[in-house]
């Protein structure tokens, strides 16, 4: 519990096929909104200090002994270190394994060429900071719901995220956080109608 007044450092809608990209200092927090439900949320996140620090979708997994993220959770880098905790989650259902949609992948999963992706969003939110091709890696998908099933088959399925739901992530370091609003209308994870959500960053 704090009595100190919370200071809003931006508050921001992004449209469907949008992209976001923010350095978020030590103890500031990062909320994600999705506005209308059923939005899936790609997210990557760097070291501010030394982008070669990233995410690390494995070790994130073993450290929580789930696939599925949710509050208490860590999200680690590679190099074993916090770079948020995930501390607010009104959804309960993340994905870690299905990765970011591409022209590229939607070619071979649906036979079209050139579609709106998450890697050109990607791309087009890390070029301010100098990062690029390389630097994209597996992926946190908020609000996206992708079961295994005991079989081990998986599949992304209608997300569960209802109209305002949203997970709020506290800094551990100084990170570098991007965002695609996935654009992609060929599989269930955003409803098949993309839709707009928010970020609220607050110190
Ligand atoms: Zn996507």
């Amino acid at each position: 519990m704090t009595t100190e007044t919370e200071t809003i450092i931006e508050d921001r809608v992004i449209p469907a096929d949008g992209h976001w990209g923010r350095i978020i200092r030590k103890g500031q927090t990062l909320r994600i909104v999705d506005l209308e439900g059923k939005q899936a949320v790609d997210f990557l996140c760097y070291s501010a200090e030394d982008p070669s620090e990233r995410y690390n979708a494995a070790d994130t997994m073993k450290y929580a002994k789930t696939i599925f993220l949710t509050t208490g959770h860590g999200v680690y880098s590679d190099m074993g270190r916090r770079l948020f905790t995930i501390v607010a989650d009104t959804c309960g259902r993340h994905d870690t394994i299905g990765g970011c949609c591409s022209a590229e992948s939607n070619e071979v999963r649906y036979q079209v060429a050139d579609t709106p992706s998450c890697r050109r969003n990607f791309l087009r939110a890390l070029a301010p900071f100098g990062l690029g091709k390389k630097d994209i890696v597996a992926n946190i998908n908020w609000f996206m719901n992708v079961p295994v099933n005991p079989d081990g088959s998986m599949a992304i399925v209608d997300g569960v995220s209802r109209p305002g739901d949203h997970v709020d992530l506290r800094a551990e370091m100084d990170v570098l956080a991007v965002i695609s609003n996935c654009p992609q209308t060929r599989n269930p994870c955003n409803g098949f109608h993309p839709t707009p959500i928010r970020v609220i960053v607050r110190a």
